[in-house]
C-alpha cells in the first residue's frame, strides 16, 4: 500500500469544524460534510498528560481486585470501602471543572477512563458513569451558579453520588408520559410525589436529578435537583439483575417531598429538553465503556486461541477462529472511531450532535454484544464456566442496548430526525412536515399531507460535495460512501413522497434508513481516523488500512441490502404474520 500525503488536504490540526452543523444530518441530503469529519480529532494535550498516570492507577487498583469484583458480582453489591476507594481516586470528579474540585477532563478523556474501568468490570464503570454521564450532568449543563457552587464540590469528591431519575413503571421509552407530579406551593417551593424505577446508583446517591410533571396548565415536564436526605425521599432494595449485578439499581420514591424553588434545574416546563440533552451528552461514556470491554475481550480471545490446542494445532490457526478475532478488531476500531468523534463534537462546543451520539451508542453497544458472544465461543466450554470472565461480560453488556434509550427508539430517532430535515427542506412543504417531527422521540406523531413534488430537486441529491480531499490510499473505500450517501438521500426523498401521512408508522423503512446512515457515519469516522494514521505514518498503519477496507466492504453489503429492501421486502408479510400470532397469543404448531 502506497501512502502519500495529498497536498490538497488541510493540515491535521486544522479546525474546520462547523459547530452548528451536524455531519450525520447532512448525510440525508447526500452530503458527506468533510468539515466535521476530517481531520480525525486529537485528544487535548492536557488530557493526554492526565490520562497516562490515571489509567495506570486504575489498572493497579483494579487488577488485584479481580477476584473481589467477581465475588461482588455474585453477591450483587459493592462494599462501602470499595466505593470509598473510588472516591479517594477522584473517580467521581472526572468531568467536574477544577474550580469546583474536579479533574476537569474533556468528554474524550472521560470516555477513555470508562474504557479502562470497563476492561476490568462493568459495574465499576456504571457506578462512576451513572454519576457523571447522567446523574450530575444536569447540574453541569443547566445548573445556576448557586446550584453549581452548592453541589459540584460535593459531587466531585463523591461525598454526594448522583443518580438520574426519569423512568417509571408506566414510562420507559415513552419518557414523556411520566406521572411523578410536582405541585407549586404558595411560597414558590414545589411538592414532589411519585416513584421512579430501575435507578442506577439509586441506593448510593445523595443527589437525584428528578423529572416530574408540573401542575402548570399544559402539565409539562420539569427537572429538579433533589437531595436524598430530604424528608419523604426513600429508595427500595437493590434489584436482583442479570448483569451489572454489583451496580446499585433501585426504585426511588418521593412522598410529598418539599423542593425549594431554587432547585428547579433549567426552566420550568423544559424538563424533557433537559433530559434529552443530558442523555445525548452522556452517550460517549457508555460508548467508551463498550470499547474498553471489547478491547479486553480481544486480548482474552487472542490468549485463549493461541494457548488452546486441538487437532494438534492452536485453535488460532483455524480460519473460523481467526475470523472472530478479526471481526472483533474491526468492530472495536469502528466503535472507537465513532465514539471519540462524538466526544470531540461535545468537547468542541458543537450544538447539534444528538444523531451522531445515538449512532455511536447503537454501534458500540451492538459491537460489544457480538464480541462477547464470539469471545465466549472461542473459549468453548470454558467460556460457559463462571470461573472464566466471558459469561459475565455477556451478561453485563446486555443492558447496553436497553438503557439510555433502547436501540430501537434511537434508530427511529435517527431516521425521523434525518427525514425531518429533508422534509423541512422541501420549500413549500416545510409547514406541513416540520411540526410532525419536532419531537420524534416524544411522540412519533403522524405526518400530515404534503404535496407531490420532486424531492430530489429541492434537497439537492447528487451534489458533488464528496470526499475529494481524502488520502489517495483510501479512495476506493471513499467511493463506497460517496455512492451510498446519494442512495440514502434518494431513499429518504422517496420515503417522504411515498408514505406522506403514514411515514411515521413505517418502522421497517425507518430502521433501514437509520442503518444506512449509521454505516455511513461510522464508516466516515473510520476513514477519517485511518487517513490521519496514514499521514502520521503510524506504526500500525497497514493493519488500520486493512480494517478500513474490511469495514467498508461489510458496510457496502449491508447498505446495499438496506437500499434494495426499501422496495423489495417482506415487510407486509411479516406484519400480517405478527398480527396473526399476536391475535392468537401463541405458537399453534406441534409435531405431535
Ligand atoms: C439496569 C438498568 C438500569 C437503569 N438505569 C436507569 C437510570 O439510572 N435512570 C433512569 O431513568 N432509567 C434507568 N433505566 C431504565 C431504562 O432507561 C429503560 O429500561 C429504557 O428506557 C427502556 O424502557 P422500558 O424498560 O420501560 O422498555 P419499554 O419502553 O417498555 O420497551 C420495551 C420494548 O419495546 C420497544 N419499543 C418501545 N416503544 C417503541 C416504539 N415506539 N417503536 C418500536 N419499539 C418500541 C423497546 O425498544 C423495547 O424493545 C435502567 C434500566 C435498567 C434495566
Amino acid at each position: 500500500m502506497n501512502a502519500q500525503v495529498s497536498p490538497t488536504h488541510p493540515p491535521p490540526d486544522a479546525d474546520t469544524l462547523q459547530r452548528d452543523r451536524s455531519a450525520a444530518k447532512q448525510l440525508f441530503f447526500g452530503d458527506i460534510f468533510e468539515e466535521n469529519l476530517f481531520p480525525y480529532p486529537k485528544m487535548r494535550e492536557r488530557d493526554r498528560e492526565m490520562l497516562a498516570p490515571m489509567l495506570d492507577a486504575i489498572d493497579s487498583f483494579l487488577t488485584p481486585r479481580h477476584a473481589d469484583l467477581k465475588h461482588w458480582d455474585r453477591l450483587a453489591e459493592q462494599p462501602p470501602e470499595f466505593i470509598q476507594a473510588l472516591r479517594d481516586m477522584g473517580l467521581f470528579g472526572l468531568i467536574i471543572p477544577e474550580e469546583y474540585g474536579g479533574l476537569g477532563l474533556s468528554n474524550a478523556a472521560y470516555a477513555r477512563v470508562l474504557a479502562q474501568t470497563s476492561s476490568h468490570d462493568s459495574s465499576v464503570s456504571l457506578t462512576i458513569g451513572a454519576h457523571s454521564s447522567i446523574g450530575m450532568k444536569g447540574v453541569l449543563l443547566f445548573g445556576t451558579p448557586e446550584q453549581k457552587t452548592c453541589y459540584l464540590p460535593k459531587l466531585a469528591s463523591g461525598e454526594m453520588i448522583a443518580a438520574f431519575c426519569l423512568t417509571e413503571s408506566g414510562a420507559g421509552s415513552d419518557a414523556a408520559s411520566i406521572r411523578t407530579k410536582a405541585t407549586r406551593n404558595d411560597d414558590g417551593s414545589w411538592t414532589l410525589s411519585g416513584e421512579k424505577i430501575w435507578i442506577t446508583n439509586g441506593g448510593l446517591a445523595g443527589l437525584y436529578t428528578v423529572f416530574a410533571r408540573t401542575d402548570t396548565p399544559d402539565g409539562k415536564m420539569t427537572a429538579f435537583v433533589v437531595e436524598a436526605a430530604w424528608p419523604g425521599v426513600s429508595h427500595g432494595p437493590h434489584e436482583d439483575k442479570m448483569g451489572i449485578r454489583a451496580s446499585s439499581t433501585t426504585t426511588v420514591a418521593f412522598a410529598d417531598v418539599r423542593v425549594p424553588a431554587e432547585n428547579v434545574l433549567g426552566e420550568v416546563g423544559k424538563g424533557f429538553k433537559v433530559a434529552m440533552a443530558i442523555l445525548n451528552n452522556g452517550r460517549t461514556g457508555l460508548g467508551g465503556g463498550a470499547v474498553g470491554g471489547i478491547k479486553n475481550l480481544i486480548k482474552l480471545s487472542i490468549a485463549q486461541a493461541t494457548e488452546r490446542k486441538q487437532f494438534g494445532k492452536a485453535i488460532a490457526d483455524f480460519g473460523l477462529m481467526r475470523e472472530k478475532i478479526a471481526q472483533m478488531t474491526i468492530d472495536c476500531f469502528a466503535a472507537e472511531s465513532a465514539v471519540w468523534m462524538v466526544a470531540h463534537y461535545i468537547d468542541s462546543g458543537c450544538t447539534d450532535y444528538s444523531i451522531e451520539a445515538a449512532m455511536s451508542k447503537i454501534f458500540a453497544s451492538e459491537a460489544i454484544q457480538r464480541a462477547g458472544y464470539e469471545a465466549l465461543q472461542i473459549a468453548g466450554g470454558n467460556g460457559f464456566m463462571r470461573e472464566f470472565p466471558y459469561e459475565q461480560v455477556v451478561r453485563d453488556s446486555r443492558i447496553l442496548t436497553i438503557f439510555e434509550g433502547t436501540n430501537e427508539i434511537l434508530r427511529l430517532y435517527i431516521a425521523l430526525s434525518g427525514l425531518k430535515d429533508v422534509g423541512a427542506s422541501l420549500g413549500e412543504l416545510k409547514s406541513a412536515v416540520g411540526n410532525i417531527f419536532n419531537d420524534p422521540i416524544k411522540g412519533f406523531g403522524v405526518l400530515s399531507g404534503y404535496a407531490n413534488r420532486r424531492a430530489r430537486e429541492t434537497t439537492g441529491v447528487g451534489t458533488d460535495k464528496i470526499l475529494r480531499e481524502l488520502h489517495p490510499t483510501l479512495r476506493k473505500a471513499a467511493a463506497t460512501y460517496e455512492k451510498y450517501v446519494v442512495e440514502l438521500s434518494m431513499a429518504s426523498d422517496a420515503l417522504l413522497k411515498k408514505y406522506g401521512k403514514g411515514i411515521a408508522d413505517q418502522q421497517h423503512a425507518q430502521k433501514r434508513i437509520a442503518d444506512i446512515a449509521i454505516d455511513l457515519f461510522v464508516g466516515c469516522c473510520v476513514l477519517s481516523r485511518v487517513d490521519t494514521l496514514v499521514r502520521e505514518n503510524h506504526a500500525e498503519v497497514e493493519s488500520a488500512l486493512r480494517i478500513a477496507d474490511a469495514f467498508t466492504r461489510q458496510a457496502r453489503r449491508r447498505m446495499s441490502r438496506n437500499v434494495r429492501g426499501m422496495d423489495r421486502n417482506e415487510d407486509e408479510l411479516i406484519d400480517v404474520l405478527a398480527a396473526g400470532r399476536i391475535r392468537a397469543g401463541h405458537f399453534p404448531w406441534d409435531v405431535v
